[in-house]
């Protein structure tokens, strides 16, 4: 049985990349030697993660100025580094409090500066993402979560700040065009959207860096990383590898605009199945609805069939829907490389169990 994966991370990626990377581990490019035992400063690595800088470049249509980062430690070191490389004691950093990521965000930051939570959406279980945020431009910079993977909202506009934007886009990097212009950082952990665990992909601009007074270690320093292409110790040559044929993949399918069409195509079939079949419900405002991640529940009289249909996710190849404990039900997480198949198939799932069960 065909088998579509819906987790929320690590996730499901192409299956072309799958098939290229297996064949990369064992022999890569007629070397008789695996990629990830050849040395990281040899010529065939090289190439790899100039590659993949590059794609990442063209792809998000990087202005000069700009760096890109491959580095460790998820997404939640970013939530650390930061505050550790771009705010000084004594200054404020504001930031809006949107899910379970961004909440860790602001207890990291905590610990090196002032941090001023500008807005939350705590009070209502994160259902929505809070607009219309005044943002003092005294502060250094401003900190959002584009998408909360845990709560299913995303931001479908970002906040005018007169600040440096830092955002969080583990979960929908790349799905989508963005103008980077007014972000100062964007961080992804790898594993959401472009690859495998193991990798952050870190796009920080010159001018961010270098105005903190701390002592920053070496390896805790976006400066050793853009200073020596992220090669200063080993970086994570599989993760690396794999985000880029990920993305060799995702411009030969036209780039962030393509992928965006075919991502809203995607979410509408689903958000529809969801509003017109009476047995299940969304749980995030719909002008916030998450593209990526799209959350529900068994609506109102039928809460006693979540496990049935649960489990008949499950029997039907349809796998990771369990919801996240912090909203309980369902969650159908669609990240590009999701073909419109498996939503097709999760959409008459849905819609075969109302009819039987209702
Ligand atoms: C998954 C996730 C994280 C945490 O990523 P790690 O790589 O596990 O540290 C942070 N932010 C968002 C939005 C996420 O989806």
């Amino acid at each position: 049985m065909k088998k579509y994966n819906f987790s929320a991370g690590p996730a499901i990626l192409p299956a072309s990349v799958l098939k290229e990377a297996a064949k990369g581990v064992v022999n890569y490019q007629g070397s008789g030697l695996g990629l990830i035992e050849l040395s990281h400063r040899g010529s065939e690595f090289s190439a790899v993660i100039e590659e993949a800088t590059a794609l990442m470049r063209e792809l998000l249509e990087l202005p000069d100025g700009y760096h890109v980062l491959w580095m460790t430690g998820g997404a939640s070191s970013q939530f650390f580094m930061i505050p550790m490389n771009l705010l000084n004691p004594d200054e404020t950093a504001v930031y809006i409090d949107t899910g379970t990521w961004a909440n860790k965000a602001i207890k990291e930051a905590k610990a090196f500066g002032n941090i001023e939570v500008a807005a939350s959406s705590k009070a209502d279980n994160y259902n929505h993402i809070p607009k219309g945020v005044r943002i003092s431009a005294k502060a250094k910079y401003l900190h959002i979560t584009s998408n909360n993977t845990i709560f299913g909202t995303q931001y479908q506009r970002f906040p005018k700040s007169p600040i440096p934007v830092v955002c969080d886009m583990s979960s929908d990097m790349l799905s989508r065009p963005v103008d980077v212009r007014p972000f100062g950082l964007i961080y992804a952990g790898a594993q959401k959207n472009l690859g495998p665990a193991g990798v952050t992909t870190v796009i920080v601009r010159e001018d961010m860096l270098g105005t903190v007074s701390r002592h920053l270690p070496s390896m805790l320093d976006y400066r050793t990383f853009s200073t020596n292409d992220s090669m200063y110790n080993t970086p994570p040559v599989f993760p690396i590898y794999v985000t880029m044929l990920t993305l060799r993949w995702l411009k030969k399918l036209g780039g962030t605009k393509a992928i965006q069409r075919r991502n809203k195509a995607k979410a509408k079939l689903l958000y529809q199945e969801i509003d017109a079949n009476p047995m299940f419900l969304g749980t995030a405002a719909r002008e916030d609805r998450s593209l990526m991640n799209a959350c529900f529940v068994m609506a109102k009289g039928y809460e006693s069939l979540e496990a049935e249909f649960l489990k008949e996710t499950k029997e039907n190849g349809l796998i990771g829907l369990k919801g996240h404990r912090s909203v309980g039900g369902f969650r159908a997480s669609i990240y590009n490389a999701m073909p419109k198949k498996g939503v097709e198939a999760l959409c008459e799932l849905m819609r075969d169990f109302a009819v039987r069960k209702g």
